[in-house]
């Protein structure tokens, strides 16, 4: 129960790696409010876990605001933010558009600078907070992919900024990277490259030193060592978790 009495923002928190993340805090104590783009989705996970369901955009400013708002509001404090909101809108250099860079950059990078930023004034004035990037393998680069590779490099070097600026005030802040997780994201890939999904896993799975490929689970696992007191001199790192170096 590392999260008796704190409070976890979780974007993205719908699905995928935030709905795991969501409720891996939730059932370590934590009073969650899981955000997703949409309503729906996020509901389906907040409400078995005693979690608050809220739709944001995460591009957009007023909205985040109003969300970080809320959860002070409506939970008393802001403990824990982890930024899961993402999208990829893969293609090879010559065929990316505008559109998918924007899309894309604005997703991960301007979403996640607008939710730290919204969050740091509650944990600066409660000299305490824990803040938890999504990064990935693919910031190391990956082809087809250079709007989503440049997001996650930058989410690195986010990490580490504000890791210096907010250090000051007890709030660590780090990035996790995972590898080839199972969720939508994934099978939209396999989807986009007209391959079996079942047959794309296990491809993935040869190339990986542990010979599997990762769940949402393995990802929160390590999230919430970040979001713990027993990371709590830990901070600016990037963690890879991708079942090898
Ligand atoms: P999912 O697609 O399962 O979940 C991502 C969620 O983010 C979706 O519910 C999506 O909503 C939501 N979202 C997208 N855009 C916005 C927005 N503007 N505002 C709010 N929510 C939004 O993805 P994963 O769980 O796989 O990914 C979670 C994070 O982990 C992402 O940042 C991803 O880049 C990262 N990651 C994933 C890896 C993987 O292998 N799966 C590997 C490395 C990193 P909607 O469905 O409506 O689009």
């Amino acid at each position: 129960m590392r999260f008796t009495d704190r409070v976890a923002l979780v974007t993205g928190g719908g699905r995928g790696i935030g709905a795991a993340t969501a409720g891996r805090l939730a059932s370590e104590g934590a009073r969650v409010m899981v955000s997703d783009m949409d309503l729906e989705p996020a509901r389906e996970v907040a409400e078995p876990i005693g979690g608050v369901a809220v739709a944001c955009d995460v591009t957009q400013r007023e909205q985040v605001e109003e969300m970080v708002a809320r959860a002070v509001r409506e939970l008393g404090r802001l403990d824990v933010l982890v930024c899961c909101a993402g999208i990829i809108r893969d293609n090879l250099l010559f065929k990316m558009t505008d559109d998918d860079w924007d899309l894309v950059i604005d997703t991960h990078l301007k979403g996640t600078f607008l939710c730290a930023r919204a969050a740091q004034k509650a944990m600066v004035a409660q000299k305490y907070g824990k803040m938890v990037f999504l990064s990935s393998t693919s910031a190391l680069g990956n082809r087809g992919q250079t709007n989503y590779s440049t997001a996650k490099a930058g989410l690195q070097g986010m990490a580490r900024t504000l890791a210096l600026e907010l250090g000051p005030f007890n709030v660590n802040v780090n990035a996790v990277a995972p590898g080839f997780v199972e969720t939508r994201m994934t099978r939209a890939t396999a989807e986009r490259m007209g391959v079996d999904f079942e047959a794309f896993k296990i491809g993935a799975a040869s190339q990986i030193p542990l010979q599997r490929i990762g769940q949402p689970e393995d990802i929160a696992s390590v999230i919430a060592f970040l979001c713990s007191d027993e990371s709590s001199f830990v901070s600016g790192q990037t963690i890879y978790v991708r079942g090898g170096p």
